[in-house]
């Protein structure tokens, strides 16, 4: 089955996401393609597939995509065939992808688990996209706007969880996890 974990940038996303591999060995992450530039270290096949725009408009034109959004200025969406393979072979796949693509997963595949991370406050949100060091002041500040929109929409999620201690937050996911794959049918939707 899909699993989404959305939420602003800086919540810990990436975190939560190493940590659920740890700790559910069938469970997958999709790799997304990306017209961003990759930050230093980031491994093009790995963290993402990073394309021009040219190649994400054609895949997008193509239906290669489950889904896909514009954020802070860069195209972001998730190659559909690797997903459903994994899916097909009763994988649990994890989407680490922002808010408007949570809620199109959802529309394209009913059993999806949509989770919302929710920072402890913003202030704290601030602090780990700040220490986290890897985007300039105003990058950041672009950031800290959209998680404004994007905690707003946070109702629209099957579930909200809180990242405050992150053991403790896993192990709510992935109590939320085994519920929801009792209830997943076994066909591939999308
Ligand atoms: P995202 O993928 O959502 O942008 P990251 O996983 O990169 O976020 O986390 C942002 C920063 O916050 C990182 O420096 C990470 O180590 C830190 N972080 C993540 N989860 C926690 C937590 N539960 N408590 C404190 N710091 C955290
Ligand atoms: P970053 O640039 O920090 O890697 O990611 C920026 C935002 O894009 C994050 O909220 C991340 O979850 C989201 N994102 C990453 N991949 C995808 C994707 O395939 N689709 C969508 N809709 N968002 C994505």
């Amino acid at each position: 089955m899909l699993v989404v974990v959305a939420g602003p940038s800086g919540v810990g996303k990436g975190t939560v996401h190493t940590e659920l591999r740890r700790r559910l060995p069938d469970a997958v992450l999709s790799v997304s393609a990306t017209t961003r530039p990759a930050r230093p270290g980031e491994v093009d096949g790995v963290h993402y597939r990073f394309v021009d725009r040219t190649t994400f408009e054609g895949m997008v034109a193509d239906g290669d995509l489950l889904e896909w959004a514009e954020y802070a200025g860069n195209l972001y969406g998730t190659p559909r065939a690797p997903a459903a393979e994994a899916v097909a072979r009763g994988e649990v796949v994890l989407l680490d992808i922002e808010v408007q693509g949570a809620l199109q997963v959802k529309a394209a595949d009913p059993d999806a688990l949509l989770v919302f991370l929710q920072p402890p406050s913003f202030e704290e949100l601030e602090r780990r996209l700040r220490g986290r060091g890897t985007e300039d002041g105003a990058t950041i500040a672009r950031r800290l706007e959209v998680a404004l929109d994007e905690l707003a929409g946070a109702g629209a999620f099957d579930l909200e969880v809180v990242n405050d201690d992150l053991d403790r937050c896993v192990d709510e996911l992935l109590d939320a996890i085994a519920v929801a794959r009792r209830a997943a049918t076994d066909d591939v939707a999308f």
